[in-house]
């Protein structure tokens, strides 16, 4: 089994997901006491928060690139980045590290390739829904169509990911105001929509609308696994 290098505090609450669903393929897989190797360096994300706020993202691939060469160094095999956002800077992390990373763009383009889905809805930060790398990459490597949702519904959706799921609150507004966002993405003809904030799967599932839903925490974790045992 290779050793599953995360970068993870984007937010913690997100990071623990990941570890959960990490530990829980691996015991699916190999059955009894099996648990996954795991190195985890999780930051402080007020700090990266505000410098995503500033724009300087120059300096979150700074940080997060140091941590990931202390991933590296501490043993992982291949790297994990906890959140969608903060993959704006993977190229220069990527650049940074001998050791291969697991795209979460790649994970969830292939998720949704596998069951045929053209056209997806996307709910993300205001970062990941309206700048390019990473609908960009949906798009250009996997020939999706993606839709995100109106200009006031994307502040909706942005403001609660910083507001309340990044602190751990869940509420039963915000989880209407999602469903209603859904809902119109799949009347505007989104086959599927992509949960694409590590942290959105904490308020709504599938259990909760008829639209599927794709949840870039899951698939991201299931592909670490795979990506453990198999290759
Ligand atoms: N975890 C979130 C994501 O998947 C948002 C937090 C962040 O900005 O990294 O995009």
């Amino acid at each position: 089994m290779k050793t599953i290098g995360l970068l993870g505090g984007m937010s913690w609450e997100s990071t623990v997901g990941y570890y959960r669903a990490i530990n829980e393929g691996v015991k699916n897989a190999l059955g009894g006491l099996h648990s996954a190797k795991i190195v985890l360096y999780s930051v402080d994300f007020a700090s990266i928060e505000k410098l995503q706020r500033e724009g300087d993202w120059e300096c979150t691939a700074q940080i997060l690139t140091a941590a990931a060469l202390g991933v590296q160094s501490a043993g992982a095999d291949f790297l994990v980045i906890c959140t969608n956002t903060m993959h704006k800077v993977a190229p220069q992390i990527e650049k940074a590290i001998d050791i291969p990373l697991l795209h979460i763009a790649d994970a969830t383009g292939e998720a949704l390739a596998r069951r045929g889905i053209k056209k997806a809805g996307l709910l993300g930060t205001a970062f990941t829904m309206e700048q390019d790398f990473y609908q960009g990459r949906l798009s250009r490597k996997y020939g999706l169509d993606v839709l995100v949702p109106e200009e006031e519904d994307r502040a909706i959706i942005h403001k609660v990911i910083f507001q309340e799921l990044c602190l751990g609150k869940i509420e039963s507004d915000s989880k209407r105001e999602y469903l209603r966002i859904i809902d119109a993405l799949a009347v505007r003809g989104a086959e599927a929509v992509i949960l694409g904030c590590t942290e959105i799967g904490m308020l709504v599932n599938q259990g909760d609308t008829e639209a599927r839903l794709f949840d870039t925490t899951a698939i991201h974790a299931e592909k670490a696994v795979e990506y453990a045992l198999n290759q």
